[in-house]
């Protein structure tokens, strides 16, 4: 059968659905969103759904603060129902040979208007009581930041973006995007040929696979992230804040009542995103925990709880591609979001919306973000860059 429409977005996680529901929101009539599987099958699934302002690059720390504005009263701006959002303040940890980095950081974050201060270790000593803090450490402190639920997050856009006029076709693959003298004309599936001159590929773990099969290379990798949840002794740890702690590569954050979520910054490995394993190792638990441990003494006497496994997209430079194609009118790209992408995810909605509509970004200079850096060897690198964290 043909449908005839004004866009196809060709994956339903949280990229895919906030730009089904910003173009619905701009009036592109029914667009199409197209899932393999279900809504937040992918990535945004296994996210941790931490979000945070600390980010090396300006792109990444104005796309952040855009969308925390949204996460705090995504009600009202969007609505679509319960996003999970959680006010706990972030704590950013740092060695002592970080500490210059972390400073430069923090200026910029400033200078875009984030809510974030270096704070002493008293000042850090008393908003987390339950930490270890290293005398030789810096630290820097979000009041504003806290977590979300991913999926319910993904399912929110897209729920709104139905009221709006959007459809989302679960279990339907894109097998190819068909391009004509250099444009789009149509997405299609194993049934169906949803004619278009707008395709948006926000295949997430299978971008590399999905755009090479239209000709396109680039250096997308799948690479396999482990994650666990521990029981808190609540007598000597009632609450923590979130924290990001580049002296042990880990990231946590408080989940419930009573869990702590646990992530790593430097242990990933490549992964086929039809063929890994989504269960959690004890070796990762093995080496995580006291890592924890180190920095929340109490932990060591909690409980494991749950755990799993999910898939980052990563490119060399560890941001992501938000781009139109040059050469191919209509085809648009949105991937790569690495460890950190759900935080973006309301941003990038609306600057893939604006890309689309305006021809280009105005929300956020997005054009470091483009396609061709690669080729160009002009990758977003930045003298203080920490490889963290989600
Ligand atoms: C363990 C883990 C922890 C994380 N923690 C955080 C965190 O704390 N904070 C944060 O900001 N980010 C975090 N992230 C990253 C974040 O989850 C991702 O960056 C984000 O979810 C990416 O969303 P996406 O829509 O690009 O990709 P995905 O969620 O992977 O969505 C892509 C979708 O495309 C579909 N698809 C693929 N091929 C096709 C096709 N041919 N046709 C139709 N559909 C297709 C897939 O089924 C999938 O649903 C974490 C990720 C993981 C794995």
């Amino acid at each position: 059968m043909t449908v005839t429409t004004e866009a196809v977005i060709i994956g339903g996680g949280v990229m895919g659905a906030s730009i089904l529901y910003n173009l619905a929101l701009r009036g592109v009539e029914t667009p199409v969103l197209l899932e393999r599987d279900t809504l937040g099958s992918g990535s945004t699934g296994r996210s941790s759904g931490a979000i945070r302002m600390h980010y090396s690059t300006e792109v990444n720390a104005r796309l952040a603060w855009e969308s925390l504005a949204i996460f705090k009263n995504f009600e009202e701006i969007v609505g679509g129902g319960d996003v999970g959002w959680v006010e706990t303040g972030y704590m950013l940890f740092v060695p002592e040979d970080s500490i210059d980095g972390l400073r430069q950081n923090i200026a910029m974050q400033q200078s875009v208007g984030i809510a974030t201060q270096i704070v002493s270790r008293q000042e850090a000593q008393e908003l987390a009581p339950a930490f270890e803090l290293g005398e030789t450490e810096a630290f820097a402190w979000e009041p504003e930041s806290g977590h979300g639920d991913p999926s319910g997050v993904a399912l929110a856009y897209s729920t709104r973006a139905r009221e709006l006029g959007a459809r989302v076709v679960l279990e339907s693959p894109a097998t190819s995007v068909e391009i004509d003298s250099g444009k789009v004309v149509a997405v299609t599936t194993a049934t169906e040929r949803y004619e278009t001159p707008i395709a948006v590929v926000a295949t997430g773990p299978w971008s590399s696979r999905f755009l090479a099969d239209i000709g396109i290379e680039l250096p997308l990798v799948a690479t396999r992230h482990e994650v666990f949840l521990l029981r808190r002794p609540l007598d000597r740890v009632p609450f923590h804040p979130g924290g990001g702690d580049m002296s042990n590569l880990i990231y946590f954050r408080p989940e419930g009542s009573d869990l702590t979520l646990v992530g790593n910054g430097n242990r990933e490995e490549e992964a086929d995103p039809d063929a890994y394993n989504p269960r959690l190792t004890m070796d990762f638990v093995e080496d995580i925990w006291p890592r924890l441990a180190k920095r929340i003494p109490a932990i060591a006497d909690a409980e494991l709880f749950t755990g799993y496994a999910g898939l980052y997209t990563t490119t060399p430079d560890l941001h992501p591609i938000v781009d139109r194609v040059d050469g191919i009118e209509g085809l648009y790209i949105c991937t790569g979001f690495s460890g950190h992408g759900f935080k973006l995810s309301p941003a990038v909605g609306i600057v893939m919306a604006e890309l689309i509509l305006d021809g280009e970004s105005r929300t956020v200079d997005i054009s470091t973000l483009r396609m061709s850096r690669f080729a160009e060897g002009d990758l977003n690198t930045t003298t203080y860059s920490f490889r963290v964290i989600a």
